[in-house]
This record gives structure tokens, sequence and C-alpha cells, in this order.
């Protein structure tokens, strides 16, 4: 496979254009041209500098597969990569901007059992230019004279971003860099199901990007029934690692609960998670489970979310209940690509 030219940092693009023989000032221009999702055959530079490239890297790491859009403007994109996976994202529409949901790995390893991304485990991690690509073409489509593009990122698609660590970080800072889409740390939020040593080692990469973590529980016993990962961090070492990313970032961090019958959407567990999370400097998301056809889990009832809502903040806990978007799109993570492969499996029977 050829290399990504999206995952080298300026500094690094400005060495492999100059060690081609070119003049600094096009690697500006190359910089400029992948910053608007072009492909590098359609980027401003001499045919030679431009063959040179093509030699080693992807000319289209990312291509726009399908896409979605769902009743409320949501755009779901399956996109394929360079080596023919599939890979799903979302594009959510709000009035302060558009906020894109990221894929950070093919598949996901972690077995959460509501999840749909883990369903046929991991395939391979993304690089930091395959995460990037993502954001530049989904951007490239909504940026016009008036319309701004993206403006906030979640690392909330498929995979888990902490167990692809170094690509994650490189992402965050190359996305975020002035010579790409200079879209801030600030607008950008990481969720984790909560892989401790990287939480602590993301606090201390000097990035203010907000930490969201998935609790999804109130006990490790409760939680290891849905969440594998629970056997190895206790809910304890989390909320210590969330301390800890708030002392070094002075970030406050948030927790997403999803509501699942009969698990974990009772009034005690509302009382134990008020316990456990009274006085800290968090933010509570609600949402009610996704149904995922190949799960069994079922989604708490509206009325019982609202009960869970309002017994947080009469507890002192800001919270809300996540609206749920894109649900007649396949919204939940992995759920488009799952579908996607079934078709191509039924396809090829
Ligand atoms: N691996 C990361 C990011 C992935 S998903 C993590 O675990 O946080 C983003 C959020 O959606 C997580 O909180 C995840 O637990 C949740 N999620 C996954 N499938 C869901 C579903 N079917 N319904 C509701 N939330 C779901």
């Amino acid at each position: 496979m050829k290399g990504i030219l999206q995952d080298l940092t300026y500094d690094e693009l400005c060495s492999l254009v100059s060690s081609l023989g070119a003049e600094k000032f096009r690697a500006q221009q190359t910089a400029q041209g992948l910053a608007k999702g072009k492909r590098i055959t359609d980027i401003n530079i001499p045919k030679a500098l431009k063959e040179k490239l093509l030699e080693s890297y992807e000319d289209e790491p990312v291509h726009i597969l399908e896409t979605y859009t769902g009743a409320d403007g949501t755009e779901k994109y399956l996109f394929r990569l360079a080596d023919g996976n599939v890979i799903e994202g979302v594009l959510m529409k709000y009035k302060y901007g558009n906020t894109q949901c990221v894929s950070t790995q093919v598949g996901c390893r972690m077995g959460c059992r509501f999840c749909a991304s883990t369903l046929n485990g991991l395939t391979r991690n993304l690089t930091a230019g395959e995460i990037l690509s993502q954001v530049l073409v989904v951007n490239a489509l909504h940026t016009d004279g008036k319309n701004r593009g993206v403006t906030n990122i979640v690392l909330m698609g498929s995979g888990e971003p902490l167990d692809n660590y170094d690509s994650t970080v490189r992402f965050i800072r190359n996305v975020s860099s002035e010579t790409s889409l200079n879209i801030s740390p600030r607008n950008i939020s990481l969720s984790t199901c909560g892989l401790v040593p990287q939480m602590r080692r993301l606090a201390n990469e000097g990035l203010s990007v907000n930490l969201t973590v998935s609790l999804h529980a109130v006990t490790d016993e409760e939680r290891a029934r849905t969440m594998p990962i629970a056997n190895k961090y206790s809910i304890r070492e989390i909320l210590d690692a969330c301390s800890y990313y708030f002392s070094k970032t002075g970030r406050r961090y948030i927790f997403e609960y999803s509501l699942i019958d009969g698990e974990n959407s009772e009034p005690e567990d509302a009382k134990a998670l008020i316990q456990l999370l009274k006085g800290r400097p968090c933010h509570v998301n609600l949402i009610r489970l996704n149904e995922v056809k190949e799960r069994t889990l079922r989604s708490a009832t509206e009325r019982k979310a609202q009960a869970f809502l309002k017994a947080l903040t009469d507890g002192g806990i800001s919270a809300t209940i996540r609206r749920q978007i894109g649900a007649d799109i396949g919204g939940a993570c992995g759920q488009l690509r799952a579908s996607y492969l079934q078709n191509s499996r039924d396809a090829d029977e």
C-alpha cells in the first residue's frame, strides 16, 4: 500500500517536497490543496511534482461511496479507503455549526454488547491521514462563500480512539494546524470506553480536547455485563484518570450514559450515579439506546429517560438527554458499515 500524504505534518510535507527537488512554496500549495479536500491529481502544482507524489502516495485515501440524508438534515456517509475497507461517519447540523463524527478504526475490538462497530471485531487501525481525510472531504462538500464547513469534530464513530493512540493524537494536531483546517482542539471531543493509562497520557499532551467517557453503568459488575473493558479498569480508576485530566487541562469532562432497558435506567441507578459524580466538574449525556438489530438489548422508554434526567438534575448533576439524531439513517456507530457488509455478503451468496 502507498503512503498517505495527509498523515504528514506541515514540516514533514515541506521536507518531502524539497527532497523531491521542488521549491518550498510548492509545499504550501500542496497543503492548501489537501486542506480543500482535493486529490493529489487535482492540486494546483507542476505535473512533475504531482507525478512524483503519486508514485508513493495515495491519490484519494478516503472516497465518499454513499451519502444518506436524514429527515432532520443529518448526513451519514459510507467511505471507501484505498485498500477497499469501508468506514462510516456522520455530519450533524446545529445552529452553531456542523459537527462531524469520525471513525478511528475499521471495526473495533472493545466488544461492547450494545454497539454495532464491534460486531466483526477489529480489522485495522486508521492512519492519522485517513481520519483527517474523512473531515477534509466532508468539509469540502459543505464549504462555500457563505457556509462554514465542519466546525466541530467528535471522535465517536467506529473504533476506540485511545486504542489507536498515536494516529488519533497526530490527527488532532494536524487538523488543528493553521496549514490544515485550523479546527481548535477545544472544538474536538474524544470519546473513550475508558482506557485508563491512555487517558492519563492524553492529559499530558498539552491538547485541550474535550474528554468524554462511556460509562453506561454505576458499578463495575453492572458495567462488565455490557462492556468487557470493565474487567480491566474499574470505575474508580476511570474517575481518578478524569480528575487527573481536569487537573492538567482545566477541562470539564463528560460521561456518556446510554439508557438500556432493565440494565441501568432504574431510579436506584440514578441515585448511585449521583453518589459517584457529585461535586465533580462533569456533565452527563444521557442517550436512549439506539437499538441495533443484531443485538438483544433494548432502549429504556422515553418516560424512564425523562425520570432519570430529572433525578440527576434534582441531585445536582449537570445532565442532558441527547437528541436521537439520524436514527432513521442508521445513526448508531457501526450500523451503516454492518449493514453494508451484510449486503455485500448477501450479494456474494
Ligand atoms: N469507542 C469510543 C467511541 C465510540 S462510540 C467509546 O466507547 O466511547 C460513541 C458513543 O456511542 C459511546 O458512548 C458508545 O458507548 C455509544 N454507543 C455505541 N453504540 C450505541 C448504541 N447502539 N446506542 C447508544 N449509544 C451507543
